[in-house]
Order: structure tokens, then sequence, then C-alpha cells
């Protein structure tokens, strides 16, 4: 089976340099365990930080080893009985065509209520972190305003139609025209080009007019900067992710944002999805009532075939995709 191998940590943006191909034997699987063949490849940013040596809230990728992440595969042999041959499921598994994986490693996935994949982006681990970060940080109240940046990445997409849910006005910020006009299709009440626009400042607050109660964070940076000057009396803050300093090589420096969240009694919250492990249940049968009631749209951007995963990810950091990035692997 083809395998995807950490060659080297990078240093910086990463590169294709620090991926290596290897085609190992197909391992035999063992009692309680099942064959698996990788259907769909979830690219995260949060691999990024796997890649290097420092500790975070999950262990490096060793250097030499396949990388590993959420995958959606079909079971083809197996020695789990309540796993048959043809069953779907989604686990965290490595970068290969082929793998074998403990039955109980993996979950069964329900097939025919969504398309596989979306079991790696809506109905998976950015829906969940989505649905926990705005409802259960932010806790928006209709008629209130959400801003979201990122906001038509694979996260950043379900926040915004979770907030219109709620009836709020939600602005977002995203890296191109065509992500801006897809914002609106989505239902965002505004949406900017943090690329393009020369006064983000300016075109937030016009976006916002009644300020900022609600600020789901998945980029950091400047923009955050913008939003933290909008910031309403007890703001709710999802601190959700920082992308923008995920390849930095020095510490990232700016405003201190402090005195803005004192003087508005603000609340800011980091979180990783994984906090709310236990309530995962609840999180994934309201997005698929939300979805089955067309009340959500699962939009993603598929990259064609195994080979393809390395540059897949690394266009997570060039904004390549919209929506949920995953790769077809069969
Ligand atoms: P996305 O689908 O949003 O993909 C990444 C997007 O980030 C790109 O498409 C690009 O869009 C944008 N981006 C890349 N570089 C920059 C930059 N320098 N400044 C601003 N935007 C940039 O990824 P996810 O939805 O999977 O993840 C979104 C964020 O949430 C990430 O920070 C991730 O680490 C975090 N996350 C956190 C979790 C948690 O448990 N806390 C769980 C899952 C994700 P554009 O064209 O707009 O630039």
């Amino acid at each position: 089976t083809k395998t995807i191998l950490l060659a080297s940590r990078p240093v910086g943006v990463p590169t294709a340099a620090q991926f290596q191909f290897e085609t190992r034997a197909v391992p035999a699987s063992a009692a309680g365990q099942v064959l698996l063949k990788t259907l769909y490849v979830s690219v995260d940013p949060y691999m990024r930080g796997r890649m290097s040596a420092a500790k975070s809230y999950v262990a490096p990728f060793a250097v030499g080893e396949p990388i590993s992440g959420g995958v959606v595969a079909e079971v083809v042999e197996s020695h789990g009985a309540q796993l048959p041959v043809g069953s779907v499921v989604v686990g965290n598994l490595p970068w290969q065509e082929y793998s074998v994986a403990d039955a109980s490693a993996v979950q069964r996935v329900p097939a025919d209520q969504a398309p596989a994949s979306y079991f790696l982006g809506l109905l998976g681990m950015p829906g969940l972190t989505a649905y926990f970060g705005l409802l259960d940080i932010c806790q928006p109240k209709a008629g209130e305003t959400v801003v979201v940046s990122g906001a038509a990445g694979a996260v950043g997409s379900i926040v915004g139609q979770l907030a219109k849910i709620q009836g709020c006005r939600v602005v977002g910020t995203a890296g191109s025209d065509e992500k801006v006009a897809y914002l609106k299709e989505l239902g965002f009440d505004e949406a900017i080009n943090y690329k393009t626009t020369s006064d983000l400042a300016g075109a937030l607050a016009a976006a916002a007019p009644n300020g900022v109660d609600c600020y789901f964070d998945n980029v950091g940076g400047a923009i955050t900067d913008a939003v933290y000057d909008l910031l309403n009396k007890h703001a709710r803050i999802a601190l959700c992710g920082q992308i923008s300093t995920y390849n930095a090589t020095e510490a990232p420096v700016g405003p201190r944002p402090e005195g803005k969240l004192l003087k508005t009694s603000s609340k800011l919250q980091g979180f990783i999805v994984s906090d709310y492990h236990a309530r995962w249940p609840e999180g994934v049968k309201k997005l698929t009532e939300w979805y089955a009631a067309g009340q959500l749209k699962g939009e993603e951007t598929v990259t064609e075939g195994f080979d393809q995963i390395p540059a897949a990810f690394l266009g997570l950091f060039q904004g390549e995709n919209t929506g949920k990035a995953v790769v077809k692997v069969a």
C-alpha cells in the first residue's frame, strides 16, 4: 500500500519536501481488527502543528513515520463482528491506501444519511467545532451580530449557517471575491474579502453597525485586531484557531487586546473540540437534523488522488479550499 511519511519538520511554510511517499506491504489483520480501504482523507490546519516538535494538545508526528488524521474508509476484511465488510467508518488513520485498525478504534457512520466525506466535515470534527464553539461558548441570541473569520472554510462556513439559524446578523471574512459571493449564497448578511479591502477596520464597522456581540476566531492576526475594536458590552469570543500564525517563525506581535476585553466585560475562551467529547453525539444529532431539513449545507473542495494529499494540505495555507478540504482516494 502507498503511504506518506513525514520526511522532515518544516520551518515556516511547509513544502512538498516534507512529505515522502513509500510503498509498504499491506499488513494482515488479526482478531478484533479490520482491513480498511481509504475512501477520503481529511486535510486540516491543525496538522501543521503536529509537523512541528513543539508540545501541543496532540503529540507531534514522528519523522519517518506515516502522517495520520481523519479518514473515511470502507471495511474490506473484518475480524470484528460489529463492523461487517462493506461498512463505512471514520477514524484517525494513517495516510495510506489501505490500513489495519482495531474495530473498536473506528466509528461506523450512517453512510445512507449523507455523502461519506461529510463525516470529515459538516457531520464530523469541523461541524462539531462550529457547533460547540458557537453555541456553547458564544451563546448567540437572536438579533445579535456574529463575526466569523476564515468564514468560507470548513468550520467557518458552518458557524455562519448556525448563527443564521439562531437569528443573528452574520458577518464573515474570507480571502477571495468568489468566497465572498459564496458566503452571501449561504445567507451571510455581509462578507468581506480581507485580502483586497484597503480599510479592513472600516469595512467591518460598516458591516457590523451595531457592534459585535460574538466573534468566532479562526485566523487571529490583523483580522482579529480589527474585530476587537468593535466588541460590544459582554461580547463572547470563541478562540478556535489562529491559522494566520501557524507558519510564523517568530512570535506574532500586535496590539494588546486586554484593555478592550476589560472595558467591554468580554469573555474570551479558547477551546479544543475534544473538550466536548462527551457531548459529540448531541452535536452530530443536531447537525444531522439541520442538514436533513435543508438548513445546513456541507460545501467541500474535493481533490482527487492519493498522490495529491500533500498538495491539498499545503493548499489550506493558500486559501485554495472553499468549505471542507478532502482528498478522494478511492
Ligand atoms: P479551513 O477550511 O478554514 O481552511 C483554512 C483556510 O484558512 C484557508 O482556506 C484560508 O482561507 C484561510 N487562511 C489561510 N491562511 C490564512 C491567513 N494567513 N490569514 C487568514 N486566513 C487564512 O480550515 P478549518 O475550517 O478546518 O479550520 C479553521 C480554523 O479552525 C483553523 O485555524 C484550525 O486550526 C481551527 N480549528 C480548531 C479546532 C479546535 O478544536 N479548536 C478544530 C478544527 C479547526 P482564505 O481564503 O479566507 O484565506
